[in-house]
């Protein structure tokens, strides 16, 4: 078969990218306009058994991409061209100059009751409002907590719903998932599914093996299931990490935050403030007083109030943003959640959010 397809992905298109080191298929995919799955399937074509968030090797996307007719340089040599035609790439591409950590955006899925909500809450309530004083917790979509010096955001819409359908719309919202199964409970359908959503985004995940605290509970035997499912943990050699909680007594949720920090650093995300920011819209709501009030989460560059905003159909100004706890800010940053005022209509959940230059730009973007 190899071979057989290669017309398919010549597409005569005459741009120019810039790649680093490696680059995340999901990225390759956006910066070449294709669809991720036609790559993945390319990749196998061509050996490689690869799946979306994998990283690909300099010397792989580059003869992808001139599979494609596109012309290629690493960021290493970007210096010396920065200008003319290159487009710099999203996401973890974001790396050629003033690139820098952003923290880890994290999802909660896993069997209805199993205790999701009860771990955003209590995450929540006892890492967030930690030294705060009078900060008021207002439920925006996503929150940020600090542990450690280090900032993690959850996405606070558990479900795979939200997960699988801003990833049906392209939407890479997610890093790191952790599955909540409850030890009384074990794995049970929505455990499942969950897992194969995770599997097929190429999402790293962490197991939270909660409800430890019920005297019925058998983590082993949770443990012993995820191995049949084909999710490896680490203490059998894989390189899922797992961690026994009780969400309702807030046990072990520290071990928990470290796994994520531990495996955001794995990750290396990265993200350049600089830029001018792009993100996606969490919720979105028409508030008498307000007007409409979109909650977004910023993944790239900075959103700073007088910005000039389009989210899907609609548009306009920031006139003030909002940080999860209530308070104003000037401006919000890479994996920041922040509410936005300013925006003409109520746009969808999933919407791409992107700052332009100028108004008439927004209208034709728009239009
Ligand atoms: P969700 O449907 O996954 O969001 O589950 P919830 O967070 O709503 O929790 C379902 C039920 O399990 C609630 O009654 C919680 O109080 C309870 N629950 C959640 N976590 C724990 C836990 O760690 N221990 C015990 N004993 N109960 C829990
Ligand atoms: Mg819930």
């Amino acid at each position: 078969m190899v071979g057989e397809n290669e017309n398919e992905i010549i597409s005569g298109q005459n741009k120019a990218v810039t790649l680093a080191s490696t680059t995340r298929v999901s990225d390759l995919a956006s910066t070449l306009g294709v669809d991720p799955v036609e790559l993945i399937k390319q990749l196998m074509r061509l050996g490689h058994m690869i799946t979306l968030n994998d990283p690909l090797e300099y010397e792989i996307a580059s003869k992808i991409c001139a599979a494609y007719g596109i012309d290629v340089t690493s960021v290493s040599d970007q210096q010396s061209i920065d200008s003319g035609e290159s487009i710099s790439t999203k996401g973890d591409l974001d790396l050629s100059q003033g690139a820098v950590e952003r923290p880890p955006v994290v999802t909660v899925l896993g069997h209805v009751d199993h205790g999701k909500t009860t771990l955003l809450d209590s995450i929540r309530n006892t890492k967030k409002v930690d030294g705060e004083a009078g900060g008021i917790t207002q439920h925006i979509g996503a929150y940020q907590v600090e542990y450690q010096d280090k900032s993690i955001t959850f996405i606070d819409t558990p479900g795979h719903e939200a997960f699988t359908e801003m990833r049906a719309r392209g939407a890479q919202l997610t890093d790191i998932a952790i599955l909540v199964v409850a030890a009384d409970d074990g794995l049970m359908p929505q455990t499942l599914e969950a897992i194969s959503h995770i599997k097929a985004a190429g999402t790293p995940l962490i197991v939270a093996i909660n409800k430890i605290d019920l005297p019925d509970s058998n983590p082993d035997k949770v443990r012993n299931a995820l191995l049949q499912h084909n999710v490896i943990l680490e203490h059998v050699g894989g390189d899922v990490l797992s961690v026994e909680i009780s969400a309702k007594e807030g046990l072990h949720l520290d071990k928990l935050i470290e796994a994520v920090h531990l495996q955001a650093e794995l990750m290396e995300l990265k993200a350049n403030p600089e830029r001018s920011g792009e993100g996606i819209a969490l919720e979105a709501r028409l508030e008498r007083g307000r007007g409409v009030v979109a909650t977004v989460l910023v993944q790239r560059g900075t959103i700073s109030v007088g910005d000039i905003l389009v989210v899907g159909d609609s548009w306009g100004r920031v006139r003030a943003l909002n940080d999860d706890r209530g308070a104003i800010i000037e401006i919000a940053g890479p994996s920041q959640p922040a509410e936005i005022l300013g925006l003409n209509s109520t746009p969808n959940a999933g919407d791409e959010v992107v700052v332009v230059p100028d108004e008439s730009r927004a209208r034709e973007v728009t239009e």
